[in-house]
């Protein structure tokens, strides 16, 4: 097959994508193949430009990649990073780069983007004023802020809000000056722009608008000392970000002679394809044949998506796109869609707004009743509905303000969502292929939904309104969406757990006998268990909770794959002495047992058999360690950096919080295993924003984050409350755990239960900050009755010879180990025997215990 030349100039996030739907497409019977160069500017390959805030909290360069690992090999791309095209001879067909080579192309792709506007203002020049568009830019701004006290922003967009984000969470006082009279003038009104406002400087972030910068003065080292605005204000300064909006990077273009628009942009039809036929323009150096150069990445995907159908012979067209956008700007969310200003002739506005809970929403409707766009600020909960029935300029389901006001309607749900509404814009499904899943292809769960229309395995947005859509259409089936536990109890977690603390119930039977059926499964009896230990109901080794316990809590071990056990001492914080560190060394010496350092800044003893744990543990209690609980859905640890004690850049003493937390909530039980984490800076060594409730230290105090988790599907957490002082902190945890524990279904970690929380983080704040349910007294109280009555399950297991007697792994041979747990030695250490290895095939571990459960009523 012939092979012809493309040149991609640019290789951001547009390029990239341009390069993916180029090789994902079908050969359309072409009789030529693509051998494909790519020029780039910048060092590194495509990464993700959208979140490039996450790399002020710990996200790596590398982690921000949006090029797979191989994909370059596989498709055989020239990539040539740093070398950039300087120049473009469209006769000879040939590009020259900085490093002088010269390429020729049958088809050139121009993906430049844009570069950041920065106001010719005297003093723009000055040490200590940066842009805010690569990461280059990041690292010169945090090496600036080593030595900055107060940080100004030069606008107050989306890209302004997210650059003093990341000024305050650095510690400096920070400034945002922007010209129009609100922050986010394009995308929302005086209205929400006012709340937004009024939330961002609850938040401490001082707000100058309807002000320019005129000029900034210098200090004799020529470093930004001033800055004078034009409302005659002089504000004093150490590092500028100017971040006054994006110029496409039209110059390639320009100097080629190809046309731009008046105000820039690539000039392009809507096969994205410039004057020269040879030439494309996609992402946001394009202007697009409706006269827009878009500044979001999904129009830019959408051309990368044309161009590479066009090159490939299948033939698209890209004639404009969607705008709508749902950011969370400091912590607040914003949301703006289809005409959000009104500027549709005969637009009329409907509004709500609630300034104490500093909530703004308004939908632009039409005479005839069609939605045409909104604002929301503060309470985007409804974005996803309102979009696709905004940007479908749908027939509004019932007076629209109904659509606003925080009411329980059930026709504010997907419900209102016409058929052709589209849920997934990722990939492009409608609210009705999603029925049809359901109704005609026999699907029953959102999983099964997922596979069969590939909506909600994009960016994930729409999973929420795909559950919603889904159990509706379930109803309305007549099919039954099973909510009870199991098929024992028709009650779902949330309302055992109610039952239970209410009725004061303390065991198994009882529960079953009043409230459930059968004899119960290996589903409700854990989760029962786990409630009963949640509400302090005596150690879980007692009588009748023993024989509801999965076979780690059975064991307070970790079962592993052999058969064998591994051991998990609790240290606090991670922090440990040199005896504490000889004293597990020599268990694990003694018993011959593999040790591991985990990720919880823990030690973890692998290869215990049942029977030698009593002897292991009685060691570790003499010495002083407790349960690490590593088997329990109960809290794990608290991870910590080493905070301000020894490193430079902290400003709180994050070990310390980090002991006084895991102390505090050890021994927990929980729907789902906890864990935790602090930081004594934003650099976020310790990876709070990974957790189920993280904490960031700040100069004013600390930063609360929830509902954060890694592992499969990673969330990453949300900020609950900022700079808290030690003691709200610790409540707010407190009521947090403790409305957690209360509502989560089984087995429901924070991250999803926070996602199905309805209302969301907003709700969440209410009920824990503003004791919105009138709740929090007992929240309260039950945290600290566990806090008072906590002991330590090991210690009081070797306490108690009746409990101590069920470490054996035969009831009727109590001395004799299990023969089928055997080792080999690799790296001089244990490891589990493989079946070709021992003789004994590697059978499911054997997970009845020493007992056998009879359940007595
Ligand atoms: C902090 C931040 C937050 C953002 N948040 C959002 C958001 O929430 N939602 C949203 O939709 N959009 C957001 N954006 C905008 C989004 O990142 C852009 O729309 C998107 O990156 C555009 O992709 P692009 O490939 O067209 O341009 P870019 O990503 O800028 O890539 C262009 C590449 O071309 C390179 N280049 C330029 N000239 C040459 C040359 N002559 N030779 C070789 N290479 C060259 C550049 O160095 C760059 O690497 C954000 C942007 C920033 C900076
Ligand atoms: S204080 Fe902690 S989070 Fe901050 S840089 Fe030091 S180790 Fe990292």
């Amino acid at each position: 097959m012939i092979e012809k030349s493309l040149v991609l100039v640019g290789h951001g996030m547009v390029g990239q994508r341009f390069l993916e739907a180029l090789f994902e497409q079908p050969d359309a019977g072409q009789p030529h193949r693509w051998r494909v160069t790519v020029l780039a500017e910048e060092p590194r390959p495509a990464y993700d430009r959208v979140h490039l805030t996450s790399w002020f909290s710990g996200t790596s360069a590398e982690e921000l990649t949006v090029c797979p690992p191989g994909f370059i090999e596989q498709h055989g791309i020239d990539l040539r990073l740093g070398d950039p095209a300087t120049a473009i001879d469209r006769r000879a067909r040939t590009v020259t780069t900085r490093s002088g080579v010269e390429l020729r192309y049958d088809a050139l792709v121009l993906a430049t983007g844009s570069y950041p506007f920065v106001p010719p203002v005297p003093g723009h020049d000055a040490a200590g004023c940066h842009v805010y568009r690569t990461i280059e830019d990041l690292e010169a701004i945090t090496a600036s802020a080593q030595h900055a006290t107060v940080g100004a922003v030069v606008g107050g967009g989306l890209l302004g809000l997210e650059a003093a984000g990341a000024l305050r969470a650095m510690g400096l006082e920070t400034h945002v000056v922007e010209f129009a009279p609100r922050l986010m003038a394009l995308q929302v009104d005086d209205g929400g722009g006012a709340v937004l406002r009024r939330k961002i400087e609850d938040l401490g972030v001082h707000v100058h608008t309807g002000a320019g910068t005129q000029r900034i003065d210098a200090d004799e080292n020529g470093r930004a000392r001033t800055m004078a605005l034009s409302d005659g204000t002089d504000l004093a300064v150490d590092l500028v970000v100017f971040s006054a909006g994006v110029r496409p990077r039209d110059q390639l273009a320009r100097d080629c002679g190809l046309p731009v628009g008046e105000r820039g942009g690539i000039a392009v039809d809507e096969h994205c394809r410039t004057s020269d036929p040879h030439i494309w323009a996609i992402g946001e150096c394009a202007l697009a044949v409706d006269g827009r150069v878009y500044g979001l990445v999904a129009p830019g995907y959408a051309m990368a998506g044309t161009v590479a159908r066009e090159l490939t012979g299948t033939g698209a067209e890209f004639t404009g796109a969607d705008t709508s956008t749902k950011l969370k700007l400091l912590g607040v969310d914003v949301a703006s869609f289809g005409d959000a200003l009104g500027t549709t002739e005969g637009a009329l506005e409907v509004l709500y707004a609630n300034s104490r809970a500093g909530i703004y929403k308004k939908l632009v409707v039409s005479a005839e009743g069609r939605l045409l766009g909104g604002v929301l600020v503060g309470d985007a909960e409804s974005y996803a509905t309102l979009r696709p029935l905004a940007v479908g300029k749908s027939q509004l389901p019932g007076p629209a303000e109904q659509l606003l006001v925080p009411a329980k309607d059930a026709r504010q749900g997907p419900l209102v969502l016409p058929d052709e509404a589209v849920v997934c814009s990722c990939h492009n499904v409608s609210k009705g292929a999603v029925r049809a899943a359901v109704s005609e292809q026999g699907m029953r769960a959102v999983p099964e939904v997922k596979n069969c229309t590939k909506a909600g395995t994009g960016c994930g947005s729409c999973v929420k309104l795909l559950g919603s859509i889904v159990a509706e259409e379930l109803e309305a089936g007549g099919i039954e969406v099973a909510r009870g536990l199991c098929e024992h109890f028709t009650h779902t977690r949330a309302e055992l757990y109610e039952i239970v603390r209410v009725k004061g119930i303390t065991g198994f039977s009882r529960l079953l006998d009043e409230h459930g059926s059968g004899e119960g499964c290996d589903i409700c009896k854990p989760a029962v268990a786990s409630i009963l230990a949640a509400l302090g109901n005596g150690h879980v080794l007692d009588g009748e909770q023993a024989a509801l316990q999965d076979t780690n809590d059975h064991f307070l071990a970790n079962l592993q794959r052999n058969g064998s056990y591994s051991v998990v001492p609790r240290i606090p914080g991670g922090e440990i002495t040199p005896d504490g560190l000889i004293t597990i060394g020599e268990i694990a010496r003694d018993y011959g047992l593999y040790t591991k350092i985990t990720g919880g800044q823990r030690i973890d003893l692998f290869g215990a058999t049942v029977d030698q744990l009593p002897g292991i543990w009685r060691r570790l209690v003499d010495a002083g360690f407790e349960s690490g609980h590593a088997y329990g859905k109960a809290l794990r640890t608290v991870k910590s950096c080493v905070g301000q004690t020894w490193c430079r850049y902290g400003v709180q003493d994050s070990v310390a919080l980090a002991i006084e937390l895991e102390l505090r909530y050890r021994g927990l039980r929980a729907p789902h295993k906890l864990k935790s984490a602090v930081s004594g800076c934003a650099r976020e060594c310790a990876e709070a924003q990974s957790k189920d409730f993280g904490v960031i230290a700040t100069s004013d105090g600390w930063n609360l984050y929830v509902g954060g988790n890694g592992g499969m599907t990673p969330r990453h957490a949300d900020l609950l409350a900022a700079d808290l002082d030690h003691d709200t902190l610790i409540r707010t945890i407190d009521r947090f755990l403790m409305f957690y524990i209360r509502t989560a279904d089984r087995l429901e970690r924070t991250a999803p239960w926070l996602d199905r929380l309805e209302g969301g983080l907003d709700h969440l704040r209410a009920v824990v900050m503003d004791d919105s349910l009138g709740i929090c007294a007992e929240l309260d109280e039950l945290m600290a009755r566990h806090v008072e009555t906590y002991e330590d399950e090991w210690a009081a297991t070797l306490a108690d010879p009746e409990r101590v007697r069920r470490f054996v792994s035969f009831a009727n041979a109590p001395g004799t180990p299990d023969p089928t747990v055997r080792f080999v030695h690799e790296r001089d250490r244990i490891r589990p025997a493989r079946p070709e290895e021992d003789g004994f095939p590697l059978a499911p571990a054997l997970i009845a215990g020493p007992a056998l459960e009879v359940r007595t009523r």
